[in-house]
C-alpha cells in the first residue's frame, strides 16, 4: 500500500536575479512511496530535493498538485499529517539551557503527547546524556537526538534531510543501523543523500532528481544494470574508510 502519493508536485521560485520571474525548483513530479520502504532521494546541489521534502512535511506550500500521506491531502489537511510524520531538519537549533530530556517532555507536549523521555533516548543511544544541554553533544549525537525528537509523535513516516552529512565513519554507520532499526519496527523511511553508499546499501528504492525534475527512480539494483552497467575493476583491497573503521571503530552502537 503507497503511504505517499505526489501527483505533478510542483513549487516555483523568483529567479534570484529577476524577482519578476519565476523558475522551477520542483518540476511536477509524482511517485509512490509504499509502507515500510526507505526510499531516498538524490540530487545535485539545488535538484529541488529539500523543497520536496519540506512540501510533503507542509513547511512550504505547494503551488500545484497533490500530496497525500496516509491518504490525507497535505494541503487540506496539514494537522492530520503532521500528527503521522517525524522531521528530522538539515540543521537543528533548539532552546540553550535546556536538557534533552526536558526538551522531549516539551516537543511530546506540543503534539499533546506523553512520552518516556529515557526510553526515547534509549532508542538511540542517548541514555547517558539524558541531562546533558544539546550543545554539548558532538555532532553525530546532536543528530541521534534530532531523530529522537522526531520520534516523539510516534510517526509512520519519518523524514530525514541529509541525515549523515558531516559525520565520521563511526557515527554515520550508527545512524544507519538505527534507521534500519526503525523501519524494522515498520517505519517508512524518507531521506535525501549525497552519500552514494547510504542510498545504495540502505534504500529499497532511489528516486533521482535533476533540476527540479524526478530523472529515475527504481531499485539501487536495478538502476545500475540500467545506467552503470560496466563492471569495475577489482578492488585489491579495502579503501581508507576501512582504515579508519579498523583503526577507531568500537563496535555500532559505541
Ligand atoms: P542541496 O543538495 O544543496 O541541499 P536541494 O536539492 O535540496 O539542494 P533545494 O534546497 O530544494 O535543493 O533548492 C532547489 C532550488 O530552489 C535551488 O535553486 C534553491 O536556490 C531554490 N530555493 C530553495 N528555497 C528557496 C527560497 N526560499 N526562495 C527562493 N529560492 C529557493
Amino acid at each position: 500500500m503507497a503511504i505517499i502519493e505526489v501527483d505533478s508536485l510542483t513549487k516555483r521560485y523568483p529567479l534570484p536575479n529577476k524577482k519578476s520571474e519565476a523558475f522551477l525548483a520542483v518540476n511536477a513530479i509524482s511517485l509512490r512511496i509504499e509502507e515500510g520502504e526507505i526510499y531516498g532521494i538524490l540530487g545535485p546541489n539545488g535538484a529541488g530535493k529539500t523543497t520536496t521534502l519540506e512540501m510533503l512535511e507542509g513547511l512550504t506550500d505547494i503551488d500545484s498538485g497533490i500530496a497525500l500521506i496516509d491518504g490525507i491531502d497535505v494541503q487540506e489537511n496539514p494537522y492530520a499529517v503532521k500528527q503521522r510524520i517525524g522531521v528530522q531538519l538539515q540543521a537543528n537549533e533548539y532552546f540553550d539551557g535546556v536538557s534533552l530530556v526536558e526538551l522531549l517532555t516539551l516537543f511530546a507536549a506540543l503534539y499533546d503527547r506523553h512520552v518516556d523521555p529515557l526510553a526515547l533516548l534509549d532508542r538511540v543511544n542517548l541514555r547517558d546524556k539524558a541531562n546533558a544541554k544539546p550543545t554539548q553533544l558532538s555532532g553525530g549525537q546532536q543528530q541521534r537526538f534530532s531523530i529522537a525528537c522526531a520520534l516523539v509523535n510516534d510517526p509512520k513516516v519519518l523524514f530525514l534531510d541529509e541525515p549523515t552529512t558531516g559525520l565520521d565513519p563511526q557515527a554515520k554507520h550508527n545512524l544507519w543501523a538505527l534507521i534500519r532499526e526503525l523501519n524494522n519496527g515498520g517505519m517508512t523511511i524518507v531521506l535525501t543523500t549525497h552519500n552514494m553508499e547510504e542510498a545504495e546499501t540502505l534504500c529499497n528504492r532511489i528516486a533521482i532528481m535533476d533540476h527540479g525534475s524526478l530523472v529515475a527512480e527504481d531499485t539501487p539494483q536495478a538502476l545500475i544494470l540500467k545506467h552503470a552497467p560496466e563492471p569495475p575493476s577489482a578492488p585489491i583491497h579495502g579503501d581508507i574508510e576501512d582504515v579508519f573503521l579498523a583503526l577507531t571503530g568500537h563496535g555500532l552502537r559505541d
